[in-house]
């Protein structure tokens, strides 16, 4: 089996077609999640495992699993997952890239004749991005049980679509109950999203755990005026005071250390029309940090920020989490399985920690989950140009492969 390997140019041609979805003119996709263009690669997934003999189930969320037998179809399946969906003006890589991988494993696997002792699946989680739907990693989270169906089919997008009418208009509103599988073990394989692995040369980035990171919303509450007659002295602008709470998180973020982070990507403003002064902004941001001690004086620092501007401003300032994790750490086992595989198929590599979030950890929580990462092109991610080079592409599908077959067992012929 050592030998074995993916094959590099099917893996490579099916990335670059999966990526023509969605295309966006500087060449990358717009596939958001359960959207027209989120069916159509759903499609095209669900057409190739099939070809590849896949039986295909998909649960109530939208999640989907493509399974190929094992020779003991009674042993709980080794995973292989990650997702369609991108951000709006997201590349070919970013979760694609681990979904794609999963179905050259399954290939190479049928082109080598290796049958498995214990199947083998491929997962395709819905709604990763949070950038539709909030929040992140909506279909695992479900999937382990942190959110409730319900909530999960009611979460409701920037036009009032539910998750529940999305999934029914791309015909992906699957009868399986949700989280209700057994699941041997997971494993994941993203681009990196960050430059530690181009910096260091390796090719392999061995994830150990991650960074804490907590998600607010900031509402600030001003008064509506006429945006001409009104004197300045006498406006309680909630722009103006929104404007100057995006200073403080980014200050927050730059004040601790280089594993500090902070960011404020999204905005809604009332009522958002030209004349009328803002009475009330909500900004959404988050923080993160290695450390646990440190996240919670982060959080401190911001909530006192916050309340001093409210003072000046006479304004009202809240701070309101709706989403956290980490830190967390992935499975040792795991973790070590794959640095032995990269290390057999001599691939430099390196453990790192996650900042960004990935399917893997929720799954975490309901059985061994490892996660892999390889070299991102100047660190993007997120970007239309986002590029990951094919024999790294390669390198983590091999990785990906071994391990899985080390989980999952092969069976020798004549064994049954
Ligand atoms: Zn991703």
């Amino acid at each position: 089996m050592k030998n074995l390997s993916v094959d590099a140019d099917r893996l490579w041609s099916t990335l670059m077609e999966m990526g023509k979805i969605g295309r966006t003119p500087a060449g990358g996709s717009r596939r958001l999640a359960l959207s027209r263009e989120d069916g159509e690669a759903r499609d095209l997934f669900v057409r190739w495992a099939e070809d590849a003999g896949c039986t295909i189930t998909v649960d109530r969320v939208g999640n989907i699993f493509a399974r190929r037998a094992g020779a003991d179809d009674s042993q709980p399946p080794v995973c292989i997952g990650s997702h369609l969906d991108t951000v709006p003006t997201g590349g070919k890589f970013d979760g694609v890239f681990g979904v794609i991988a999963g179905l050259e494993v399954l290939r190479t696997l049928d082109d080598a004749e290796v049958r498995t002792r214990a199947p083998l699946e491929v997962i395709v989680w819905t709604n990763e991005e949070g950038a539709r739907y909030s929040p992140v990693t909506l279909g695992s989270l479900a999937f382990i049980g942190a959110h409730s169906v319900d909530y999960a089919l009611g979460r409701m997008d920037a036009d009032d679509i539910s998750v529940r009418e999305a999934l029914a208009k791309i015909g992906y509103d699957g009868s399986a109950e949700v989280g209700n599988r057994p699941i041997g073990a997971y494993f994941e394989a993203h681009n990196e999203q960050g430059p530690l692995l181009e910096e260091s040369g390796e090719v392999i980035g061995v994830v150990t755990g991650s960074y804490a990171s907590r998600y607010f919303v900031i509402t600030v509450k001003g008064m509506a005026a006429h945006v001409g007659p009104t004197p300045m002295a006498r406006r309680k602008d909630a722009m103006v005071g929104a404007a100057k709470a995006i200073l403080e998180v980014n200050r927050v973020g730059n004040a601790y250390g280089p594993d500090g982070r902070s960011n404020a990507p999204h905005i809604e403003v009332y009522p958002n029309v030209r004349g009328v002064i803002p009475d009330e902004v909500r900004v959404s941001c988050d923080l993160r940090h290695r450390e646990h001690t440190t996240i919670d004086e982060m959080e401190k620092d911001l909530r006192n920020a916050l309340a001093r501007l409210g003072e000046k401003l006479d304004m009202d300032f809240e701070l309101e989490p709706y989403f956290a994790w980490g830190p967390m750490s992935f499975d040792p086992e795991l973790a070590e399985l794959l640095r032995n595989t990269a290390d057999e198929l001599g691939y430099g590599r390196q453990d790192l920690q996650i900042i960004a979030g990935h399917d893997a950890v929720p799954m975490t929580e309901v059985t061994q989950s490892g996660l892999i990462l390889i070299p991102s092109r100047d660190g993007l991610s997120h970007n239309e140009t986002e590029y990951s080079a094919p024999e790294h592409v390669t390198a983590g599908a091999n990785v990906l492969l071994h391990a899985a077959l080390a989980k999952a067992e092969v069976v020798a012929d004549g064994d049954t």
